[in-house]
């Protein structure tokens, strides 16, 4: 257990943010969540979205109406000390043993362990990575996600630049389907379920799919 010191609070829309804490002496994998604790020492787990190498651990956290720890931590200021535990999980995206390749797909924050990996291994990108946020402002690090071979990013609210008008799921025949390529899957439950079954449904074996979620649209 650490107490580490915020360096930014980083809006992005109203309830979506970055949230910068001094690495101290952490050390991580990417893929990793710490929990958070807030002053009421209620705790959540939040992956951690910066590189490896990176002096600072970087978060992209949805403000929940209602939420003790997301909450909370949207009202950080720089120079306040937040209480995390030591890094923790099983989700290692682009962990693939060598001659196997990796897909990422994302909804919301769940792009941030896949941004931790990119920023840790940028020299083994995955073979296509697919984005689902509902507003185009909600994408985060696109400069960094865009320059990716087979990036996409879809938008299901609106109509946007450069991007699929729709859910993610709706992108999902672009995608490369091979018994060498591992699937990364993160964020909402809804769309885990429905990749993975798909991916099923075209003989992906599920020892080949690898599932983190952080939201339960039930909850919404
Ligand atoms: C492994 C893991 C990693 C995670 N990583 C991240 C991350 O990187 N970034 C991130 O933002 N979150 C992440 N989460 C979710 C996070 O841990 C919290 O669940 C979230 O921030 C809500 O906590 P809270 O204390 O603010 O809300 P709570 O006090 O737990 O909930 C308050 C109310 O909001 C409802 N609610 C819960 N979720 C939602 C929602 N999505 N929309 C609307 N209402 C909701 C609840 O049912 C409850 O009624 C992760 C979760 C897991 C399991």
């Amino acid at each position: 257990m650490e107490y580490l010191r915020v360096t930014a609070v980083n809006f992005k829309t109203e309830d979506l943010f970055e949230v910068v804490l001094e690495a101290g002496d952490v050390t991580f994998e990417p893929g990793n969540c710490v929990a958070i604790f807030s002053a009421e020492d209620e705790s959540r787990p939040y992956s951690i979205s910066s590189g490896i190498d990176e002096d600072v651990l970087r978060f992209l956290v949805r403000s929940v109406p209602d939420g003790s720890v997301s909450r909370w931590l949207a009202q950080r200021k720089p120079g306040d000390e937040v209480r995390v535990s030591a890094p923790f999980g099983w989700f290692r995206p682009g962990h693939a043993a060598p001659g196997q390749d990796s897909v990422f797909i994302a909804t919301g924050t769940g792009i941030a362990p896949f941004l931790s990996y990119l920023r840790s291994a940028p020299e083994r990108p995955p073979l296509a990575c697919l984005y689902g946020v509902s507003l185009a402002d909600e994408a985060f690090a696109l400069d960094e996600l865009e320059a990716l071979p087979n990036f996409q990013l879809a938008v299901s609210r609106e109509v946007a630049d450069r991007a699929f008008y729709g859910r993610v799921t709706g992108q999902l025949e672009s995608l490369p389907l091979r018994s060498n390529i591992q699937f990364y899957l993160c964020g909402l439950d809804v769309m885990i379920d429905e990749v993975s079954g798909w991916l099923e449904q075209h003989s992906i074996d599920y020892t080949q799919i690898h599932r983190e979620v952080f939201f339960y649209a039930d909850e919404t």
